[in-house]
């Protein structure tokens, strides 16, 4: 148990989390001083709320050369090579994550979810069985809901459904959750950690401080690496599997199926949910097994799985354009979920349908290598942007036609040059989005919005063509957002 009461403590990081743990913190009696290296955009109402609770706020690298304190608390955001850190270690300040402190004032029950990909859609899906089997629940953490906010704005949840980055990881003491979740393991991250095996061994401390009690669910291909580690599980292991039916969770026939004594056949039926591709039979898996491990009712699980949506960016599938099939995956920025994609996308190519993949943005220097096979059998053509372009050209040009342009815009341009009904564009960059975009939501509703106008290109060519006059161009307040409003336009316009 750490106590916070008279201490003083320094919270690096003035982001969502490094504001939400420093009202936390001084509700606890500590003396709190906020810092952070830069100069961030701290909205004047929130500033005036912190320093009414007694926090002190420094901006700027000198404001912070002088401060003692006893114990920082770091923000996910903020790498061990800044020189703030690196100040911190030199002092030999005792440095603790915000996850840290938030569990230390927790009353209630922990699922964690970690892995490269997927940890947000499982750590939704594990908190709708919650909520739909009627448990006080809520989800936190890395899905953008800090954990100390949560801790003071919902003390009567009962469950959290908790998604950890490795960087929330790398900082625990004592944290420890009932049931803890790893999805799977990629290269992904190496610009902050030092090594692969330094990024998987911090993916592993979801697990170190669990009990004989508790549950530790892995996919099975993730408890390989984890083992060949040498990591340890001190709680009951549950392993799953789309690719090996050793699993206790397996694929068979569209089904999913339990090797679990006293919980055994058939758990799922993947075809009574909207989800698409084995990657989110994945996740729907670790939620089956966090459901039971819980002591849910299968049935109440089951229904919740049914009306799952993976929601905006993720493999997200817009109204068809032309008979096209468009795939909005934005979220995806490493090769791995690249990969997951592609996967997917093959699944529900039609006999003669073709697949157009856009991808690029800001490469983190990972290896595409391991796509050039996926890419070479089933991408008809290339689209590839952003400052990543060139680097995704030389790693997956000699598997498939490519187009290479410097901006999205252009990609998608050329992308409608070639695609025709029956076909998928799929647009997964596998790169991170900051060369051009402020994340991957700007990215995501910018491929919408040009999507949008080629959708209304079309409508106005359509009755130009019909009507034999031009038409005005014209657009609503909204934009045109969807099928529904293009057909409404277009009446307009008769
Ligand atoms: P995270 O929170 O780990 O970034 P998300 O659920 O937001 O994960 O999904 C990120 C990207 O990874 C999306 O492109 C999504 O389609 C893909 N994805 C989701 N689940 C998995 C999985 N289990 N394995 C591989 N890729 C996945």
């Amino acid at each position: 148990m750490i106590t916070f009461t008279n201490k003083r403590i320094l919270v690096v990081g003035a982001g969502a989390s490094g504001i939400a743990v420093s009202r936390l913190l001084t509700s606890l009696g500590a003396t709190v001083c906020l810092v952070d290296e830069s100069e961030p955009k701290l909205d004047a109402v929130i500033l005036g709320d912190l320093e009414g609770l007694g926090v002190r706020c420094c901006f700027g690298m000198d404001s912070v050369r002088d401060l003692a304190c006893d114990l920082a608390v770091v923000s996910p955001g903020i790498s061990k090579e800044s020189p703030l850190m690196r100040e911190l270690l030199l002092r030999q300040v005792p440095v603790l994550s915000e996850i840290e402190v938030a569990f230390q004032c927790f009353k209630g029950r922990i699922v964690s979810i970690t892995g490269t990909n997927g940890k947000t859609t499982t750590t939704r899906m594990i908190e709708a069985i919650l909520s739909g089997s009627e448990v006080a629940s809520s989800s936190a953490g890395n899905i953008g809901y800090p954990f100390s906010a949560l801790v003071q704005e919902q003390p009567q949840t009962e469950w959290v459904s908790l998604e950890l980055s490795s960087f929330q990881l790398e900082n625990i003491s004592e944290f420890r959750s009932e049931i803890a979740v790893l999805l799977n393991l990629a290269p992904d991250h190496l610009n902050r950690h030092e090594s692969l095996e330094d990024y998987y061994r911090a993916k592993a401390r979801i697990f170190e401080n669990q009990r004989p009690d508790d549950v530790s669910i892995i996919q099975l291909e993730a408890k390989e690496i984890m083992d060949s580690l040498g990591c340890r599980f001190a709680g009951r292991v549950l392993t799953f599997s789309t690719q090996d039916v050793s699993a206790d969770l397996y694929l068979a026939r569209g089904f999913v199926v339990s090797r679990i004594p006293g919980w055994s056949g058939i758990v799922y039926d993947i075809s009574t949910g909207a989800i698409r591709g084995k990657h989110n039979v994945e996740n729907v898996m670790a939620s089956l097994l966090c459901g039971h491990a819980i002591g849910l009712s299968l049935s109440d699980i089951q229904v919740a799985l049914s009306a799952f949506r993976t929601g905006a960016h993720r493999f997200e599938l817009l109204p068809s354009l032309d008979g096209i099939c468009l795939v909005n995956d934005s979220k995806s920025t490493n090769p791995a979920s690249l990969c997951a994609a592609l996967d997917a996308a093959r699944e529900l190519l039609s006999k003669d349908g073709r697949l157009w993949l856009l991808a690029g943005g800001e490469g983190k220097q990972l290896s595409f290598d391991s796509l050039s096979s996926l890419v070479a059998e089933h991408v008809h053509g290339l689209f590839l942007f952003g400052r990543s372009r060139h680097e995704l050209q030389s790693h997956l040009g000699a598997s498939s036609w490519c187009f290479v342009s410097e901006n999205l815009r252009e990609s998608i341009q050329a992308v409608f040059e070639h695609a025709r009904s029956g076909d998928i564009v799929l647009f997964s960059p596998g790169c991170a989005s900051f060369d051009q975009f402020r994340d991957y939501i700007e990215r995501g509703e910018y491929f919408k919005e040009l999507i949008r106008q080629r959708r209304q290109d079309l409508v106005l060519s359509g009755l130009k063509n019909r009507q034999g006059t031009a038409v005005s161009h014209r657009s609503n307040a909204n934009g045109i957002g969807d099928q529904a409003e293009v057909g409404s336009f277009a009446l307009e316009n008769k």
